[in-house]
């Protein structure tokens, strides 16, 4: 039976599942998943970004196009003042 894992670089914790709509039915199951890239993150490796659960890849990603956005602005961001 193959397990639902974290997506995140090197993590692989078994995820459980947040919804069983049909127990005897894995394939109903609901795991957390990142809403920008829809791969299955643990607790660890995701946080809440604006009401959505986002994985630390797809933050990462969305900080450093932030940056970039503001310093296309001459805008120095926040944590860097
Ligand atoms: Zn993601
Ligand atoms: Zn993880």
């Amino acid at each position: 039976m193959p397990f639902v894992k974290c997506a995140v670089d090197g993590c692989n914790t078994r995820l459980q599942p947040i919804l069983e709509p049909v127990l005897e039915d894995r394939n109903t199951w609901i795991y957390p998943e990142c809403d920008v890239c829809y791969r299955p993150v643990c607790d660890k490796h995701s946080s809440h970004m604006d009401g959505q659960l986002v994985c630390t890849d797809c933050r990462k990603k969305a900080i450093a196009e932030t940056h970039s956005a503001l310093i296309h602005l001459d805008i120095t961001p926040l944590d860097e003042r």
